[in-house]
């Protein structure tokens, strides 16, 4: 199988796997109890925190453990807007954030928060001159995600931060595509808060964290004694193990950095050769700063089902854009909010390229994809 949809999530590596074995077998008791085991399992979590906090260039006080990004974002936005002085009652989200994330917006909306949207351009970058009107000392937090999951696009989380701190407002990015994949560091990063999650990065599903800078006034939607009271319930300490893990064996910014030339490199090996051999081919963000390995494109009209039934006949693994509900297909709110055509949108697929992937991989794709969709292409154009 060729996986291309590291975006998605990512296999746990070796050690990763390894490491949480050890945990779960050694560390099952509670890290909260008095006796000897829990304070075994307590040494643990602190470990852990510790190694985490040290990947990440943060205090291991501003790290919370959760159960994924999904999570942290909710923490985040709800935690930080209880928190938010009288007076500073709204909150801004981008339009292309995680359908997930999008699901909270609308919810604080039926709840009577006052809610605003950060558009993007047609090009998929965030419009910084709306932003820049948006953002005004009404506002208690402004969210943004870091990169797209589908574009790849990265956010001006700078030139936004500069905004928010002129509003007195405070600035949460969901991180998640960003981690693992370009250097990050807590104290090098200009939001006050940050989401992530460990499966996008070689680590276990179902844990992730957020990263609250020390002073915040945060009053926890989940309260409970642990993670000094900011998420409650007890740690899932073999996926905190694991997600430390994860986190340690991505190196420091250097090996970072090389293994994101690698992989844009190869995505724009795939990206050039597929332009070659189908003139018809879209790919949206190329030219903006990106993910380096995100590759988010159509082929004409075809739709992505059927690109995507096509290269699992060549064994290769992807996603489409379109979010699929009772049968039937959803065009991304991505490309929605770009302006793109619903027919456009619902041909769009996506490549995203790992660690684990090779220049193999993407010979494979450009050697067997083309002949495949010349015959639909040509189908698609005799009926017009
Ligand atoms: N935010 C972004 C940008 C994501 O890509 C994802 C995962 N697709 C999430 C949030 C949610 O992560 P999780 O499902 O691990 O909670």
């Amino acid at each position: 199988m060729i996986y291309l949809d590291h975006n998605a999530t990512t296999a746990p590596s070796h050690a990763v796997l390894q490491a949480m074995a050890q945990a779960m077998a050694q560390h099952w008791a509670n890290a909260s109890s008095q006796h000897a085991p829990g304070q075994e399992a307590r040494r643990c979590l602190a470990q852990a925190r510790q190694q985490a906090a040290q990947a990440l260039g943060c205090k291991p006080a501003e790290l919370v453990f959760t159960s994924g990004a999904t999570e942290s974002n909710q923490l985040a936005v709800r935690g930080l807007l209880a928190g938010a002085p009288v007076g500073r009652r709204r909150v801004l989200f981008s339009q292309v954030e995680h359908s997930a994330h999008l699901a909270l917006a609308r919810s604080l909306v039926a709840q009577g928060v006052s809610v605003g949207w950060l558009p993007v351009r047609p090009d998929g970058a965030l419009d910084l001159r709306a932003a820049t009107e948006l953002i005004n000392p009404e506002v208690a937090l402004v969210s943004l995600m870091a990169a797209n999951n589908e574009t790849g696009v990265l956010m001006p989380l700078a030139e936004v931060a500069a905004l928010t701190r002129q509003a007195g407002a405070l600035l949460h990015t969901d991180a998640t595509q960003w981690l693992g994949k370009l250097p990050f560091r807590f104290d090098d990063c200009a939001a006050d808060a940050v989401s992530f999650s460990a499966h996008k990065f070689h680590g276990p599903k179902g844990v992730g964290g957020l990263l609250l800078r020390q002073g915040l006034a945060f009053h926890s939607p989940v309260p409970g004694s642990q993670e000094r009271g900011r998420r409650g319930g007890t740690e899932n300490l073999p996926a905190i193990v694991g997600l430390a893990t994860a986190l340690s064996q991505l190196g420091d910014a250097g090996a970072v950095n090389a293994e994101a030339r690698r992989q844009a490199t190869l995505r724009d090996a795939l990206e050039q050769g597929l332009a070659q051999a189908l003139p018809e081919l879209q790919v949206w963000g190329q030219g903006l700063a990106r993910l380096p390995g995100t590759s988010y494109l159509r082929v004409g009209l075809l739709a992505a089902d059927t690109v995507l039934q096509r290269l699992a006949r060549l064994g290769v693994a992807a996603s489409s854009g379109a979010a699929c509900s009772s049968g039937g297909s959803q065009p991304s709110h991505v490309l929605s909010a770009m302006g793109v055509p619903r027919e456009q949108a619902l041909a769009a697929v996506r490549l995203s390229l790992g660690r684990d992937s090779t220049a193999d991989d993407v010979n494979a794709v450009l050697q067997g994809l083309p002949a495949l969709l010349a015959p639909l292409l040509h189908e698609a154009q005799a009926c017009h």
